[in-house]
């Protein structure tokens, strides 16, 4: 046995599970990433750690528990990861993209549920899941109904805490919000028996924003023609995000960017220049959910931006004044999370609104719109946003989709729509 199967068998992974499914992450890792051209060499950090996905960073992780640290796990941008690095936390994304655990899940949860939501509950009843396995507490939100009730059947098989998030923002909505967060401060405090102070608060979020300005540095790249990386490869870096350590990954994700702009500057892309450009706008995509971005990519268009919260919706907002107090600060949190354009909003004119923005300052071509099967929040705002797009001349592919293998049909139709869009520039340069 090796030292990480021993580690993985003491946190109670399945054994057998596992190892089926690091094989077939691996088959798609082959199939997807490796398959690419002229990748930027400061991808290396980030391929180390998918070639690596359950070892170093677990093992991390297992040292800072020896250490009398706590894990948090999440499946929602919604949970303040701040409030869990002030407690000298270590705070780890779960939501899962893949249909590994399905079958498990459909044990407990109707078939018909999101299949975000069910492969997330389903690693962890599978024990498929290293990180699901070492978090001390997994904290749940009432976003979407799936969810929710989701949550209800978690807590018997984890030690789980639930944040009420409001359905409008108006000012009642962010005064509940902050109450809401201040009582998962002390529930925090009193997991860990660390005290959040206004000086460790201020440290994490420094530390968060870091990341998030990074971030915001990257997908300012995509904006060049033609693009210095693949929208593949970064979408794989903020799904990887989800579980690194802060400081390390933004300091990579700031050293890819150094190669980038270089990149930029020298004219030299992943794709020629004047590449169909394309926006894709939904429901998340977790990892390893990189099919859509992988067949637009194959069809000769790239992917510039994602307006989904492994995107966009993840780094926009940052904390505006954080005032004095651990109180102020924690209002300034639940402010800068109110500004999340999450569908589970009403109404949520402001998320049509960063379509469109973002679909003119990636000068795209056409928007993808991704609703996963069953995620009634994205299906229902799919119309709006088809309106607004036809309002402006921007094309719109609509998919809804789950998280099968087959690519067949899935392929047909974004060939289809990526010769619409040539049709389109023709028909303008003529
Ligand atoms: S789409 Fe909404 S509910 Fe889902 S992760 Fe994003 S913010 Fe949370
Ligand atoms: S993808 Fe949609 S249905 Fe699934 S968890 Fe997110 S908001 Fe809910």
């Amino acid at each position: 046995m090796t030292e990480y199967e021993q580690m993985w068998q003491e946190l109670g992974v399945d054994l057998e599970k596992h190892d089926r499914l690091l094989r077939g992450l691996a088959v798609l890792i082959r199939k997807h990433h490796k398959k690419q051209k002229n990748r930027p060499v400061n991808m290396d950090y980030f391929d180390s750690v998918l070639d690596d996905p359950h070892g170093h960073r677990v093992k991390e992780m297992v040292e800072h528990r020896k250490q009398g640290g706590i894990v948090v796990g999440s499946y929602c941008i919604f949970i303040p990861e701040d409030l869990v690095l002030a407690v000298g936390g270590q705070h780890v994304g779960l939501c899962a993209g893949s249909n590994f655990a399905e079958q498990d899940a459909e044990y407990y949860l109707p078939r018909n549920t999101c299949p975000l939501i069910k492969a997330s509950f389903g690693f962890k009843v599978s024990k498929a899941c290293p990180y699901t396995q070492i978090s001390d507490l997994i904290v749940g939100e009432t976003t979407c109904d799936g969810k929710k009730k989701m949550f209800e059947e978690l807590v018997h098989h984890h030690q789980t805490y639930l944040i009420e998030v409001p359905q409008k923002k108006n000012e009642r909505s962010r005064e509940f919000f902050t109450s809401e967060f201040l009582e998962f401060k002390t529930f925090l405090e009193n997991l860990s028996g660390k005290r959040v102070t206004a000086d460790n608060l201020q440290q994490s979020i420094e530390l968060v924003e870091g990341k998030f300005k990074a971030l915001q540095r990257l997908f300012n790249c995509r904006k060049a023609d033609p693009a210095p990386v693949s929208g593949l490869d970064a979408l794989t870096v903020v799904q990887l995000g989800m579980q690194d350590e802060v400081k390390r990954f933004t300091d990579q994700i700031n050293l890819l960017c150094d190669e980038l702009e270089k990149r930029i500057a020298e004219g030299v892309g992943v794709t020629q220049k004047g590449a169909l450009r394309v926006l894709i706008a939904g429901s998340p995509m977790s990892f390893p959910n990189w099919r859509l971005h992988s067949i637009v990519e194959k069809s000769g268009g790239v992917v510039v931006c994602e307006e989904s919260c492994i995107g966009t919706r993840l780094f926009s907002n940052l904390c505006d004044g954080l005032g004095e107090t651990v109180e102020d600060k924690i209002r300034s949190l639940a402010d800068r999370h109110m500004g999340i354009n999450c569908a589970c909003f009403t109404p949520n004119q402001e998320r049509v609104d960063d379509v469109l923005r973002l679909a003119r300052e990636f000068q795209v071509d056409g928007v993808i719109h991704y609703a996963l099967q069953f995620c009634h929040p994205y299906n229902n705002e799919a119309g709006k946003i088809k309106r607004a797009l036809r309002e402006e001349n921007i094309p719109l592919l609509e998919i809804q989709t789950d998280y099968g293998d087959g690519d067949g049909q899935l392929g047909l139709r974004v060939e289809t729509f990526l010769q619409l869009l040539k049709e389109n520039r023709s028909e303008e340069n003529e």
